[in-house]
């Protein structure tokens, strides 16, 4: 480093205004110093000037290098000091923008990871809400029409058994279902006829026609009620009752001699 120095107490001589004139900083005596030493130095300190200007990392550091060696050039000591500042302060800067960088990096893995569980979990929950609403309409639904058929059973009522049992074979044509209300339907029957209600058992029957020998029982039962029917109409015309014993008569159709 080159520094002017004072001729009377040997101090550094200190550059302070746009010309070859130097002050001690120790005695403060005003000496010339070599004109051509003072242009140099005066176009480096300039140049580092601009440097500083630039506002960058590198153009403080550039402009640092320089000041730190003309400190007696005009006020290079204060602008070395500013300018290690301004990089300490800069550079701090770019950490924290790496870091933040970093962290919505992270963040956004994290986003993303989680949207992909999010759609996985919602693929889930659609196919069991698939799979729930398939049994309900496939198993829950129909087997509570079978219920309903099989209550209306016990009621005699052929018109709203059809109805719930033609609904559950729309929606599921399951043998088993479809046997529980046979089975239902073929040992009611039989009850029926065993207190002697041919009528209500035929009725019943006749629903499931192809269902063990239900065919036969359907023959059988009708010709036990012509007999029951022929036998209360006899009973009637001996009462003398003759118009309730026509009436059943009547119903027998070719039965025996009623005509
Ligand atoms: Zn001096």
């Amino acid at each position: 480093m080159f520094d002017f120095k004072c001729d009377i107490c040997g101090g550094n001589l200190i550059i302070k205004s746009n010309s070859n004139m130097g002050i001690c900083e120790n005695c403060g005596a005003k000496e010339l110093v070599d004109k051509k030493d003072f242009e140099k130095y005066n176009d480096s300190y300039h140049a580092a000037v601009r440097d500083m200007n630039s506002g960058t990392i590198a153009g403080y550091k550039s402009a640092a290098e320089i000041f730190e060696e003309i400190p007696f050039m005009y006020d290079s000591k204060i602008r070395y000091s500013t300018c290690i500042e301004k990089i300490d302060e800069l550079e701090a800067d770019k950490k924290a923008e790496r870091t933040r960088a970093a962290e919505f990096e992270k963040q956004s893995r994290r986003k993303k990871t989680f949207n992909k569980a999010a759609r996985i979990i919602a693929v889930i929950l659609i196919a069991i809400a698939a799979i729930s609403a398939f049994i309900v309409i496939k198993q829950v639904i129909p087997s509570k029409l079978y219920d309903k058929a099989i209550d209306n059973i016990y009621e005699i009522n052929t018109e709203k058994i059809e109805y719930y049992r033609s609904s559950a074979l729309k929606l599921n044509d399951s043998a088993k279902l479809a046997e529980k209300f046979n089975d239902a339907a073929y040992s009611y029957s039989k009850e029926l006829a065993e207190d002697e209600n041919y009528k209500d058992a035929i009725s019943l029957l006749s629903l499931i026609t192809e269902y063990n020998d239900s065919g036969e029982l359907i023959k059988e039962y009708t010709k036990l009620l012509n007999e029951q029917t022929y036998s209360r109409a006899c009973d009637f015309y001996s009462k003398g009752k003759y118009k309730q014993a026509l009436k059943l008569f009547q119903s027998l159709g070719n039965y025996k001699e009623s005509k």
